[in-house]
């Protein structure tokens, strides 16, 4: 059997599913409005997300080094407790100093880590909240629209099935090549031929070729690669 017939009933199935698509995604005022606060919502959530994986990176590696700086102002401290003699009591001091300022030198991007680490988590929590109560009112809206659709709903589960159907007779590899063209060519994967011309790619095909278009009904064609049908009688 001839693929020609499938390939037009598939490319026609292809063109009304678009329209369907276009016009189903084509939203009133109300709800691209909740679709597009919903969208945003999701993207601040995934940034504050990102921002908080890197600040408790942060916090953890912040949190190492305080520890490190404590551990080592404890020790100078100690040595200030047990110096003998006022040179050994006077060199320990300036270090327990220069310990002590390394160690408020870590504390304080730490404590502003955990501060903004806080600070985000609410974000978080209220955002969430919010993608809730849109994602609700938006169903609501969402089904209400599908429902004014009905009969363009009814057509895409429809020309779905015809779809999935027409793909299987193809054939993997015809099918492959179809799909490949369908998206290289902006949805047009058929074209006719006209006066000897492409209406495709409006490059002049070989008479060669021609001649095989008349002999098959089907060939490619050479510069856009779609498939070039007869245009129909007038
Ligand atoms: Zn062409």
């Amino acid at each position: 059997m001839s693929v020609l017939p499938i390939l037009q009933e598939l490319q026609s199935v292809h063109d009304n599913l678009a329209v369907i698509h276009r016009d189903l995604a084509n939203f009133p005022p109300e709800l691209a409005a909740l679709d597009a606060d919903l969208k945003s919502t999701r993207k601040r959530l995934s940034d504050v997300a990102k921002t908080l994986e890197a600040l408790e990176a942060k916090r953890q590696e912040l949190s190492k080094t305080l520890s490190l700086a404590q551990s080592l102002e404890d020790s100078a401290r100690t040595s200030v407790k047990s110096a003998k003699q006022k040179v050994q009591y006077t060199a320990a001091l300036r270090d327990l100093d220069a310990r002590e300022r390394e160690r408020s030198a870590v504390a304080r991007p730490l404590k502003e880590a955990e501060q903004r680490i806080e600070t985000l988590k609410a974000e978080t929590t209220e955002l969430e909240a919010k993608e809730i109560k849109l994602q609700s009112e938006f169903d609501e809206y969402h089904t209400a629209f599908l429902s004014e659709h009905e009969n363009q709903v009814v057509a895409e589960k429809r020309l779905t099935i015809r779809k999935a159907e027409l793909e299987l007779a193809l054939g993997a590899g015809e099918l492959n090549r179809f799909n490949r063209i369908l998206q290289q060519r902006h949805g047009k994967a058929i074209v006719t031929v006209e006066g000897g011309t492409c209406t495709g790619c409006r490059t002049k095909v070989r008479s060669m070729v021609l001649h095989q278009l008349k002999e098959t009904g089907l060939v490619a064609c050479e510069s856009c690669q779609r498939y070039l049908i007869q245009s129909a009688p007038q």
